[in-house]
């Protein structure tokens, strides 16, 4: 019999943990993490890094490639605080895979605000923030359905971006929000009242198109009631002149 090597998952060096502690533990105080999940470096397939809810990762924390090593400092971040917001809307709301949907954008772009406001995620503009998010993060729509599914891009997604940035500004600028668990926690209760409004939208438009027609029927009776009323008038001015002139005529 020949002897195989077996070897398990064991903790990473100390090293390795002081590292990556340096570079998230401030992002995780920013964001008041209750209990920051742990961070797996292992096999995550073609991605980067995979949170809880995916085939790959069933013990539910963060993994990292190995690869993520090599990453530069604000790329990790950024990878880290991508995963961590899949992580807290999965905990929160375990029914529905928000996926990259626009709450998930949302609360991504408040976590990236806050990390600008903080001082950790570093730009020269107050709009720096934007560049650690893409369209990837806004892949998903808000509504599914036949009035949906046959939206193109141009569509769906730009109320998608103006909701989720709208909401993340304001939330980072009220002060009773401000750890990401409880952002998140009035994030999907806004959005569950977003998402009963764009159900309402073929109704908004029905209403719409006829509050319109109707206007446009009273605009063409009025002008054809305006153009009866200077016929009208101009036979009253001529009546008028004529006995002006026959009255002159018998005077005369
Ligand atoms: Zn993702």
């Amino acid at each position: 019999m020949k002897s195989i090597r077996v070897l398990e998952t064991v903790e990473a060096s100390q090293q390795t943990s002081q590292w990556l502690n340096n570079l998230l533990g401030p992002v995780a105080a920013a964001l008041e993490v209750t209990a920051p999940p742990p961070v797996h470096f292992t096999s995550v397939g073609r991605w980067s890094g995979v949170s809880d809810g995916s085939d790959q990762n069933p013990q539910r924390r963060i993994s990292f490639s190995p690869r993520v090593k090599l990453f530069r400092r604000q790329a990790i971040l950024e990878l880290w605080v991508h995963e961590l917001v899949h992580r807290v809307l999965q905990n929160l709301d375990p029914d529905i895979d928000h996926g990259h949907d626009t709450a998930f954008f949302c609360l991504q772009s408040w976590c990236f605000l806050k990390l600008q406001k903080e001082g950790i995620l570093v730009g020269e503009r107050c709009s720096d923030w934007i560049s650690s998010s893409s369209f990837y993060d806004l892949q998903d729509k808000p509504i599914s359905g036949p009035v949906w599914d046959s939206k193109s891009l141009s569509q769906w997604l730009p109320q998608c971006i103006e909701w989720s940035l709208k909401t993340a500004e304001e939330l980072t600028q009220d002060q009773q929000f401000t750890g990401v668990e409880q952002v998140a926690s009035e994030v999907l209760r806004r959005y569950e009242k977003w998402q009963e409004w764009l159900l309402q939208e073929p109704k908004r438009l029905a209403i719409e198109k006829a509050s319109i027609e109707s206007k446009a029927r009273e605009f063409a009776e009025l002008r054809v009631g305006n153009r009866q009323l200077i016929k009208h008038n101009l036979w009253v001015l001529c009546a008028l002149l004529l006995v002006s002139v026959l009255w002159v005529r018998a005077w005369l």
